[in-house]
């Protein structure tokens, strides 16, 4: 429920079409919806401009008024839902191009863009921007930035951060401050830039990024291989590696995802497969040729099937069916509690197994799937929403989780960050002063701790506070 003296308040910084009146409540939650998680907010703006998110956040450090940064909200760690009330600040307005010179493979959009028109524009003139985070067409690029997002081609290519040579920020008590450009290179001072990607609206707004983008590969081929047990695709994995194949993607799904999402399958699933893998070749029509059947000869030994796909057509069916798997995963309970833990790629079998123990000491249906070749697991347990005993459980078997994924010498996070439902779990891998050194650059940037309360904490002392 927005309050109605705030509302007003803004009203002497920004223009009337920048405050939401009617309809706030899309506002207030993200994926996390499906674990429980809802919001609540004294005010929702949408900023036309960079000077309007600084009007916002010079009135909020004045007036000591918490603010939520929100993108797209699609995010699985409740980093856009505003917990204590306070000014949600969506920046979908904010979707310009403010410029583009395809030539020299680069682009500069404003952070509401959503990351499905980012490449919608590369892929028009001919190049990639390959970060490829499932939700394309809800979220943002400035979410994608403020969470460091990977996805299936994070393999080859590497996260969102990896792709950003600029950004232009909105910082405490209310200044745009403008780190990197169109230049491909800077080492000029600390890397600022870097600090930003990834922060979860903690550091500051992002109101717009200069991107680097590449040509597009000529050709794209992936292959996907049925196992009847997690320990032989595993295994084809390290093969993938071991023979020095650079797969632009290497996903795997385990039987119970397989369950959920295969009716759906653009081939026949036989009905022994426990685990599939799915690889790509890309780059030139002769290399992508090349290297899928160098990806053939790997992934077909010990597999039960093989699903290899020419047509651009039925490339484009499996992966709208990879991007589905999430969604036919929710649909098995109608909520999950789905992390995002990383593994050195050699304990993968191992994460992977592990996480259906977890799931049965806590009573709950498991699974995992997501990026293989990057050791990133997304380790679920299925709920219904509305569970409050199985929601209860859930928690205690992602601590577990988290747990294991340092065991195993990994991260409690690979993807969607701490945000609200990891509060606490850096701990578990940092030290005191790397800890310390956490504290004391938010502390930096945003001195009354008004940018995103709550979240992306690295201590449970820190969340007391
Ligand atoms: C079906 C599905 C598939 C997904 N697949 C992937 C995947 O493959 N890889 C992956 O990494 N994620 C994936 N996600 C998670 C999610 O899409 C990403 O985390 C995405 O980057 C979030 O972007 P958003 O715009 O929705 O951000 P939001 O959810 O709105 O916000 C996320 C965080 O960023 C902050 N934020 C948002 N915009 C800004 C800004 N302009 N400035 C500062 N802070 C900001 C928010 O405060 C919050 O902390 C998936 C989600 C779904 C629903």
């Amino acid at each position: 429920v927005a309050s109605a003296a705030l509302e007003r308040d803004l009203g002497s910084v920004l223009p009337p079409e920048s405050i939401v009146l009617e309809g706030t409540a899309a506002y207030l939650g993200d994926e996390t919806e499906g674990r429980g998680l809802h919001g609540r907010a004294d005010a929702v703006v949408l900023p036309g401009s960079a000077d309007e998110v600084a009007h916002v956040l010079a009135w909020c450090y004045e007036h000591d008024v918490p603010l939520v940064p929100r993108g797209g909200g699609t995010g699985f760690a409740g980093g856009a839902v505003p917990l204590d009330g306070g000014v949600v600040v969506g920046l979908e307005r904010l979707a310009g191009i403010r410029a583009f010179e395809p030539l020299l493979w680069r682009i500069c959009v404003e952070a509401g863009m959503t990351t499905a028109t980012v490449r919608r524009l590369a892929r028009e003139n001919g190049l990639l921007f390959p970060p490829d985070p499932g939700a394309a067409e809800q979220s943002q690029i400035g979410g994608n930035i403020a969470t460091n997002a990977g996805g299936p081609h994070t393999f080859k290519y590497g996260t969102t951060g990896s792709w950003v040579t600029g950004l232009e920020v909105v910082v405490p008590p209310g200044e745009i401050v403008s780190v990197g450009g169109s230049i491909r290179k800077d080492v000029a001072g600390y890397d600022l830039k870097s600090l930003v990607v990834g922060s979860e609206g903690t550091l500051g707004i992002v109101t717009a990024a200069w991107l680097r983008l590449i040509p597009a590969p000529e050709a794209t081929f992936p292959v996907a291989a049925f196992y009847a047990a997690t320990h032989e695709g595993c295994a084809a994995i390290e093969r993938v590696l071991g023979n020095g194949l650079v797969a632009a993607a290497l996903e795997y799904l385990d039987r119970t995802t397989l369950k959920a999402a295969g009716s759906s399958f653009p081939a026949a699933v036989p009905s022994e497969a426990a685990f599939v893998v799915i690889a790509e070749a890309d780059g030139s029509r002769s290399e992508a040729d090349g290297l899928r059947d160098d990806l053939l000869d790997v992934l077909a030994d010990g597999a039960v099937a093989v699903h290899a796909p020419t047509e651009p057509s039925t490339i484009a069916e499996l992966w709208r069916w990879r991007e589905g798997v999430s969604i036919a995963v929710t649909a098995q309970r109608g909520g999950k509690v789905s992390e995002d833990i990383v593994v050195p790629l050699d304990r993968l079998g191992e994460a992977i197994e592990e996480t259906l123990a977890i799931g049965a000491r806590h009573g709950l249906p498991a699974c995992s799937f997501g990026h293989a070749g990057d050791g990133n697991l997304h380790s679920t347990f299925l709920v219904a929403p509305d569970d409050e005993d199985a929601l209860a459980e859930a928690a205690l078997a992602a601590e577990e989780l988290f747990a294991l994924a340092v065991r195993l010498g990994g991260s409690i996070s690979g993807e969607h960050g701490v945000g609200w439902v990891k509060r606490g779990q850096l701990a578990r891998q940092w030290g005191p002063r790397a800890l310390e050194l956490h504290a004391e650059i938010k502390r930096a940037f945003d001195p009354k701790g008004l940018l995103n309360p709550g979240k992306k904490l690295a201590t449970h002392e820190a969340a007391r506070i």
